[in-house]
């Protein structure tokens, strides 16, 4: 008995390693027969490694589907058996997570809103202390990285070994093209900071709708993720949670075969020397960028002077109009966006002012 329990455990260890990782499967677990036929018709494209299925649903308005609850967890001990896919659910209590251990759930997952809440991670890391079970932590909601540096650490103080992250997006007001914004920026930061966890991608939770899924899904590839999780359903728009997100189990396998598998590096000396050339050439025009800027500051802090001596504000709105301008219809011509136009000079924008901040206030 003990040595097919740490058999299985080796196993799941073994499907996380893989790469690229899919896991797939319902947002919530809704009945026997719908667990049992996804699962199958999963493991039937050949194409992902576990088995998912919200059992308890956060949802953020009550009276919503809110889970099955702790009923629908020996469907998916069911489901293992009979496809073999290990399994993974969303805990967000310490009662959910040995709840999930009774019923011999792989993997474990702790959903964004819960990851912002603290007093939730570590009631959670306490029910797992000692435990042999892989944690896989979602993003908090909001784009704040010590909160998700803070649940890993917090797990991972628990004894958890094995320790995942997911980049499910970010909450943002107003209607957007994503029900959560991808936010790259902050998932490549965590992964620079964390090179030694796994980072999956959910296209499903930023996307919230079906037709830009695989879109998602490629960037997370071109971006080196470890691996994805997307949500499937056997029958998608009566799905009784995320409706308008879920696929059908073939849906999912015709994504994933037209996704461009792009792995970090080639073992090619020819590829490796040509790309470090090309490098040298980035870090040395990165270098004379810096020498400029550093001379604009330099013009900016002449300009605070001026602007001391005079009594002038330092923002002058007009002048500000007036350099994004010249910026777009220059940007235009040598393919550079308006939104890296924007992002740009805005961070020069405020550099500028702070040094002009400091020679005007001293
Ligand atoms: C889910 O995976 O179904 C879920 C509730 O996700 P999130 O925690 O990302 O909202
Ligand atoms: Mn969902």
């Amino acid at each position: 008995m003990q040595a097919v329990e740490t058999n299985t455990k080796a196993a799941v260890l073994e499907t996380l390693n893989k790469k690229p990782l899919i896991i797939s499967g319902p947002c919530s677990a809704e009945t026997e027969a719908q667990v049992l036929e996804t699962a199958q018709r999963l493991a039937n494209t050949g194409k992902v490694d576990m088995l998912r299925a919200g059992i308890w649903k956060p949802r953020t308005r009550p009276g919503s589907f809110e889970g099955i609850g702790t009923k629908g967890l020996p469907w998916l001990q069911q489901a293992k058996k009979i496809t073999g896919l290990p399994t993974t659910v969303e805990v967000a209590t310490g009662k959910q997570a040995q709840d999930a251990l009774h019923f011999e759930i792989d993997m474990l997952w702790i959903g964004a809103r819960t990851t912002v809440n603290p007093f939730s991670v570590q009631e959670i890391a306490d029910a797992l202390r000692g435990a042999d079970v892989p944690v896989f932590i979602k993003n908090p909601i909001n784009p704040d990285l010590e909160l998700w540096t803070g649940a890993v650490e917090r797990i991972a103080k628990a004894g958890i070994k094995t320790i995942g992250l997911i980049h499910r997006g970010f909450s943002a007001y107003g209607n957007t093209e994503y029900r959560n914004a991808p936010m790259w920026h902050l998932a490549i930061e965590m992964k620079r900071r964390n090179p030694e966890l796994k980072i999956i991608n959910d296209p499903s939770h930023i996307c919230g709708r079906r037709d830009i899924l695989l879109e998602v899904a490629q960037k997370a590839i071109d971006l080196d993720f470890d691996g994805l999780m997307i949500e499937s359903h056997i029958d998608p728009d009566h799905a009784w949670s995320d409706a308008k997100q879920q696929v059908t189990p073939e849906k999912l396998a015709e994504m994933l075969d037209a996704i461009t598998w792009r792995k970090e590096d080639v073992n090619s000396e020819e590829v490796h020397a040509a790309l470090e050339k090309l490098r040298q050439q980035i870090n040395h025009l990165d270098d004379e960028m810096m020498q400029i800027l550093s001379q604009r500051m330099n013009l900016a802090e002449k300009i605070g002077q001026y602007k001391k001596d005079n009594d002038i504000t330092i923002l002058q709105t007009s002048r500000w109009n007036e350099i994004l301008e010249r910026a777009f219809k220059r940007g235009e011509k040598i393919g550079l966006s308006n939104e890296f136009i924007t992002k740009y000079f805005d961070a020069i924008h405020m550099e500028s002012i702070n040094h002009q901040n400091k020679i005007m206030n001293s």
